[in-house]
Formats: structure tokens, sequence, C-alpha cells
């Protein structure tokens, strides 16, 4: 099994971001890229760069008003005077319903969620990258390949349409998704990182052609809070086509995997023809997010219940923080996975 990812995706480097309202450091570092490719190379996978894919496979699932943003923010935040050096919001609209603003300051607080996702100069070329690793990985898979792994970074999951947030630009998992329709009827993704991936339910929600499944801690005092509700299960011809579990923080392997085993049974009536999986790693007991307690030996087997799925795969990087054992999960998860004979 091939892993996709370029030097790219590493320039990318956030400052800043407020928990809790106090600044702090930003934790998407790019030091986890170092730590995932070895946790790669340790599974026995080997990494090929990705082509460049265009802004098509990225404009599927992103509106333009959005992708002009990203790409053109940081050269017209310098203009502001006084402004800060990387951009962030500071208000947003109540409603999305309104008119678009003009201003700069008035599109990050329309474009961007919260403060975890600064952009800096090299923001939209990591972005874009990162996107593209999403679609050689579901261009290996329709050329006949069983799986890959998208090394993406900056991650995806919390990105809506047109909404960045949560350390996350281009939905790379969405991205994926809709790539594989070109050939697949129905793509299921499976998103088993620590946060709720509201991006990606954003993007399908009123869509019966992909049905999205989150694992993640109780929202109801955890990021993103205001998604990932067990009663949010789409909507118009998408209503039954999203399916969130909500976990108690702190739950370990064993309940882990038994929501997996309910998110399975979904999954088997869908039908699906393929699978994006959102890998998180930041349900580690470890991580410095803290909200599940997934061994290392958990990820392995998570990784061999999801093999066992038999679907055409795409496991796509989402989130996973510095700590000593980033790059062992990702090893136990890909090895449980069978990445090596893949
Ligand atoms: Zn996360």
């Amino acid at each position: 099994m091939k892993t996709f990812f370029a030097e790219e995706q590493k320039r990318h480097d956030p400052k800043a971001f407020l928990s809790s309202g106090a600044p702090q450091p930003n934790p998407e570092r790019p030091e986890r890229v170092e730590r995932l490719l070895a946790g790669a190379k340790s599974a026995g996978l080997t990494i090929e760069r990705p082509r460049e894919h265009g802004l098509g496979p990225v404009a599927a699932v992103h509106t333009p008003e959005y992708l002009a943003f990203l790409e053109h923010i940081f050269a017209r935040w310098q203009r502001i005077e006084g402004a800060s050096a990387e951009v962030m919001p500071n208000i947003h609209p109540l409603a999305r319903t309104g008119s678009y603003p003009a201003s700069a300051v008035g599109q990050a607080g329309y474009h961007m969620a919260d403060t975890a996702c600064p952009i800096s100069a090299e923001t939209w070329q990591s972005a874009l990258w990162s996107a593209w690793s999403a679609v050689e990985a579901a261009e290996a898979v329709i050329s006949g390949a069983p799986a890959a792994y998208a090394l993406c970074r900056p991650p995806g999951h919390h990105a809506f349409a047109d909404v960045a947030g949560g350390f996350c630009f281009i939905n790379n998992s969405a991205v994926a998704a809709q790539v594989l329709r070109k050939q697949a009827g129905r793509v299921v993704i499976l998103d088993v990182d620590l946060h709720h991936g509201n991006g990606t339910q954003g993007i399908f929600y009123a869509r019966a052609d992909v049905l999205t499944v989150s694992l993640h801690a109780d929202p109801v005092r955890f990021y993103p809070f205001f998604w990932g509700h067990a009663d949010e299960r789409g909507e118009g011809p998408g209503l039954g086509y999203n399916f969130n579990l909500p976990l108690p923080r702190k739950s370990a392997d064993a309940a882990f995997l038994e929501a997996l085993e309910v998110a399975f049974q979904r999954i088997h009536a869908f039908s699906p023809d393929a699978l994006v999986v959102a890998l998180g790693l930041d349900a580690f007991e470890g991580d410095p997010f803290g909200g599940l307690s997934v061994t290392t030996p958990g990820f392995s087997r998570i990784g061999e219940a999801i093999a066992k799925l038999g679907l055409p795969t795409i496991i796509v990087q989402e989130g996973g923080y510095l700590c000593d054992a980033l790059g062992d999960n990702l090893t136990a998860f890909l090895t449980g996975f069978g990445g090596k004979q893949r």
C-alpha cells in the first residue's frame, strides 16, 4: 500500500490559537509529518509524491468564493495597518443568509469558524498539496489498488464547503470521497478522529450518495460543541445518511470497538462500493487533547476491524497531535489494517 505526501505540506506553520480564550501555541505542528512518515515507513508502506491535480477536485466540494478567499486573503491581510501576522477572525455573522462582506476582516469572520486555523503565506499551497495527496490516493484506488494512505496535513474534516475551522482548510476526506464517486456509486466516510467530523457532515448533509459516519467524544462538553450529536441525521434527500456516535469522555478500546460495530451495521445496510477512513489518532489516551482513551494496541484492532469491511479503502490522515506514540499509533493502525500486504 502506498502513502502519498508532498514536502510542501510542511510549510504551513501556524503559531497560535485560542483555547478557552487563552492564547496557546498551535498544536498542528509541521513536526507531526515527521512522526507520521516514520509511522507509515515502520508499517512497511512506501512514500510517493502526488501529482498536481489543479483546483477541480477541490472545487467539487468547496465554494469558489471560499477558495478565492483561501488563496488571496494572506496578501490582502498585509495591507491592513496594525493587523496580526497571521489571518485570524474576530467577528462572525450570526446567520449566513446575508450579503457577502467585501472586506478582508469581514470575510475572515465569514469563512473561519474559530481561531484554530490561522492563515499565513504558506497555508494555501500546503492545504492544496494536502488535498492533492488525497486525490492521488483516490486515483490509485480507482486504478485498482485495494487501498492507499493519504498523509494529509493540514487535516481537513472540520472544513465545511465554505468555512475553515479546527486546523482544517480543505476537506481532504470529502475531496477523496468525491473523486471516488467517479467510479463508485455509493461511498461511505468513516471518521474515527477524536473530534466530530463536522465539516464532512456539513458537505454531505443533504446527499444520499455519500454516507457520513463519525465516532467521537461527546460534543456536549467538547469541540466542536455545535455539531456531532446523535440527532443530526441529515436533511432533505440526505435524511438518514448521516450517523453520529458520540462517546463518553475517556472511553477506551472496548467502548470504541463496540461503537465501531454499531457503525458497521449501518455501513453494511448502505452497501457501499468504497470507503474513506478519516483517520484521526487523537482518540489516543496520551494525546494532548485527552478526550478519549484508545491505546496503541487499540488502534491496531480498529485497523483490523475496518479491514474486514473488505472495501476499496482510502485512509486520509486527520488529527493526532505530538506525543511519544504518534508514529507508533499510525504504525499500529496500518499494520492492523494489513497495509503492507495491500
Ligand atoms: Zn481531532
